[in-house]
Parts: C-alpha cells; sequence; structure tokens
C-alpha cells in the first residue's frame, strides 16, 4: 500500500521591495509573500532640496536594500508615496515635498531598480491595503483607513477590495476643506483636514494654547499625545480638534 503522499512545500515566496516616501522620511523594506519584512531601512526626506536632490535620497535607501541577500529575488517595487499621487502617469506631487511636482517617480525607480515592475498608490492606501491584509481591518468589508503624520493621507477597502480609484487617490480625505474660511493650505485651499489635523498641526495647536515641550525640547505631534495621555488640556484640546476635523 502506497504511503500517503505528504502535502507539497508551499512555494519559495518571492519578496517584493516597498518604498514609503514621505514629508519627512522615506523608508524602503523587503517583504515577503507573508508580509514578513526581510531588511528595512530609512533617510530623511530632505524636503526643501530640488526633484533630484529628494531622489537622491530615494536612491540610497534602494541602494541600501540592495545590499540584503533578499535583494536578488525581489521581483518587483511597490511604492505607497504622499499625496497627491497620479498611479496613471506613475507620477507625484506631494504637497510637502515642492521640489517634486509631477515628478516621474515609478519611471526612475524603475531605472534604479534594474528595471523591476513598479506600482505606485498614495501612501494611505498603501497602508490600507495592508491593514486590510494583516492588520486593524483584517476580516472587515469596508474600511476607511487614515495615516494621520507630516500629511493626512486616507485610503478605502470597499466590499472587501482596495479601491485605489483611477489615479491612486481615492480616500485621500486630508485635503478636503472642512473649513471654508480656514487658514490656507499648502495644496491652495483653505481649512483643511490636514490644516488642522496633521502631526505639526496638532503641535502649533498645543503650543498656541499654551502646552510646553518638557526638558527634552520635544514639541511633535508624539509629546502632545503623551501630554494629553496625562490630561494637558491644551494637548486634548489639540487632539478633539484634529478629530473633530
Ligand atoms: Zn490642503
Amino acid at each position: 500500500m502506497p504511503m500517503p503522499t505528504a502535502p507539497a512545500p508551499r512555494p519559495a515566496s518571492a519578496p517584493v521591495a516597498a518604498l514609503d516616501i514621505g514629508g519627512t522620511k522615506i523608508a524602503g523594506a523587503l517583504v515577503d509573500a507573508d508580509g514578513r519584512i526581510l531588511a528595512r531601512t530609512q533617510r530623511p526626506t530632505p524636503a526643501g532640496e530640488d526633484a533630484e536632490g529628494v531622489f537622491g535620497a530615494v536612491g540610497a535607501v534602494l541602494d541600501a536594500l540592495a545590499t540584503s541577500p533578499a535583494w536578488a529575488a525581489a521581483e518587483a517595487v511597490g511604492i505607497g508615496s504622499a499625496g497627491p499621487v497620479d498611479a496613471a502617469r506613475g507620477t507625484v506631487s506631494p504637497v510637502n515635498v515642492p521640489g517634486w511636482r509631477g515628478f516621474p517617480l515609478v519611471e526612475r525607480v524603475g531605472e534604479h531598480a534594474g528595471g523591476r515592475p513598479v506600482t505606485l498608490v498614495g501612501d494611505g492606501v498603501a497602508m490600507t491595503a495592508a491593514e486590510h491584509w494583516l492588520g486593524a481591518a483584517r476580516g472587515h468589508a469596508d474600511a476607511l483607513g487614515l495615516v494621520v503624520s507630516t500629511g493626512v493621507g486616507g485610503g478605502l477597502v470597499l466590499g472587501g477590495r482596495l479601491h485605489p480609484g483611477p489615479t491612486g487617490n481615492a480616500g485621500h480625505i486630508g485635503h478636503l476643506s472642512v473649513d471654508l474660511d480656514g487658514d490656507p493650505c499648502a495644496c491652495g485651499g483653505r481649512g483643511c483636514v490636514e490644516r488642522l489635523a496633521s502631526g505639526p498641526h496638532i503641535a502649533r495647536h498645543a503650543l498656541d494654547g499654551g502646552w510646553r515641550p518638557g526638558p527634552d525640547g520635544d514639541a511633535s505631534a508624539a509629546a502632545v499625545a503623551e501630554a494629553a495621555r496625562a490630561g494637558h488640556p491644551a494637548a486634548v484640546a489639540a487632539f478633539e480638534r484634529a478629530a473633530r476635523a
């Protein structure tokens, strides 16, 4: 009688390279098909530099990933970028990176990554895809993911599927106006969600309300969050205002 055959071993999962492009940092990783991070690195975003200066940091992140033994097997590159992005054209124009307007990021990353195929979406869409795959939105048919960082991004899962929209920006709620007469925003609008709810604006509002950083001088939104947890009224008010936005 033949022995039962053992289940076939799972095929080796080809990793992909992932880039997260933000107004403060550019992060990169090699990620396997189960979502495990095999290598990671990051560089500060030289947001005040010209287009090539900013791309230099992206190139440095890719070069650092290429030193990993897993790089050779990486089959593709995925990019989540601060928005707005134009996934159809492969370009990005991050509000907080003025040197990049219509910057051909997909083409440039493809060249730098040895011709590997490149997929671009907004960072909020990428984060939402990850939360739906492995995180807080797992098992939910519909979800809105929100990134609150240097900017405010978002992404949508509808009916169990990611909806990046035709340009990769669907769900990017940071530049919806919630105050028509509000402060001018870098995007040209007024009273944008981002203008009230991003990390730097949470910190600014707390400072305006009388919160002061501790002895370490940390005036980031993370420091404001710590003060809010301890009950500081101006810190709490800054987060409540952001949440209302
Ligand atoms: Zn705006």
